[in-house]
């Protein structure tokens, strides 16, 4: 452990003997309060065509009724909601687990890929993912700014592909192409029910190759590897990608248990069992290990990105200014 610590804050060998107890220790259990009283952002957005099962995936996922869908039914008919044209829209729900509290913020894309022209369809979904960054730049740059800046950051987009079996469609590359530089995007196989073992296996290979082929660099990114453990860890997970999964906010029967699963003629689909899907393996990337991950890849890398191009390109102006006042 602590050469992996040497390695990653470059101390190097610089140690010093304490000859008694000090109680660094203890720094962790602080931190650990004062993050329990902050309390935990997160942001997810869903990308993929309509009926795809993202709403209900989130729903999954979070074991509550999260998503737009669900919160919308009974205001409106639902004839009503149905956009024209891509939409971009978000809602936060505050959800409670043992004392830790987490705003979740669920960014849904209505739209996108529903039309005969899906042209540019991508586009709304990048301009809304660069607000939020320029939102928190331009609080990060006040002069007098928040203790602590609120976060409406993309943490992570969950893209659904369809479960034809055949491969990528041209709108899915184009659209991970073109996002993957500004947002982590995992992409998922949507109702893997509708496949058999084979199909299955065969669809994640051809998935795989197009996305090499296109040179999209899907979460977690390999060439952001620091050290050997993490390495391991995100070559399994890149191994099993893209993770095909089964949503339902229905729960069943098994055993004596409560279970999430799909009720069907032939059996139950258990949507946390190994052996029937992969959701539990995208949870727990998602939210049991990879968390804080995917909001630090967020921080310092996308949002870096945009915030150097964003001042390097303000500098520029001003500098022109300057030069034609002067002139
Ligand atoms: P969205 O339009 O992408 O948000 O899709 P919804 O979550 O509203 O789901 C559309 C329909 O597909 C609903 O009838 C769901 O019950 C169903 N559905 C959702 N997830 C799955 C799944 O994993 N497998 C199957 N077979 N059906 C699903
Ligand atoms: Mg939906």
């Amino acid at each position: 452990m602590s050469e992996a610590m040497a390695e990653t804050t470059n101390w190097g060998r610089l140690q010093t003997e304490v000859k008694g107890y000090v109680g660094i220790d203890t720094i962790q259990e602080q931190i650990r309060k004062k993050a329990l009283k902050r309390g935990f952002e997160f942001n997810v957005m869903v990308v993929g065509s309509s009926g795809l099962g993202k709403s209900t995936l989130v729903n999954t996922l979070f074991k509550a009724k999260v998503s737009r869908r669900s919160c919308m039914q009974s205001e409106k008919d639902p004839a009503l909601i149905i956009p024209k044209t891509v939409e971009v829209q978000s809602i936060s729900h505050v959800i409670e687990e043992n004392g830790v509290r987490l705003k979740l913020t669920v960014t849904d894309t209505p739209g996108f890929g529903d039309h005969i022209n899906n042209e540019n369809c991508w586009l709304p979904i990048l301009e809304y993912i660069n607000e939020q960054y320029e939102k928190y730049l331009s609080e990060e740059i006040n002069v007098s700014r928040k203790k602590q800046i609120p976060d409406s950051r993309v943490h992570v987009c969950l893209y659904f592909i369809a479960p034809t079996g055949h491969g990528l469609k041209p709108l899915d590359i184009e659209f991970m192409k073109r996002l993957d530089k500004v947002v982590n995007v995992v992409p998922i196989i949507a109702k893997a029910d509708t496949l058999t073992i084979e199909e299955r296996e065969h669809f994640k290979a051809r998935i795989k190759q197009a996305l090499n082929e296109a040179d999209i660099s899907t979460y977690p990114m390999k060439e952001l590897e620091t050290d050997e453990e993490d390495d391991n860890i995100n070559t399994r997970i890149r191994d099993q990608m893209p993770f095909a999964v089964v949503g339902s906010d229905k729960s069943h029967q098994v055993d004596g248990k409560e279970v999430l699963g799909r009720l069907t003629n032939w059996g139950l689909i258990e949507v946390e069992n190994h052996n029937h899907c992969e959701f539990a393996n995208l949870r727990d990337m998602l939210i049991r290990t990879h968390l804080q991950d995917l909001k630090d890849v967020t921080h310092c890398i996308h949002y870096e990105n945009f915030r150097f191009e964003r001042l390097n390109a303000r500098k520029k102006i001003d500098k022109g200014e300057d030069q034609e006042s002067r002139c």
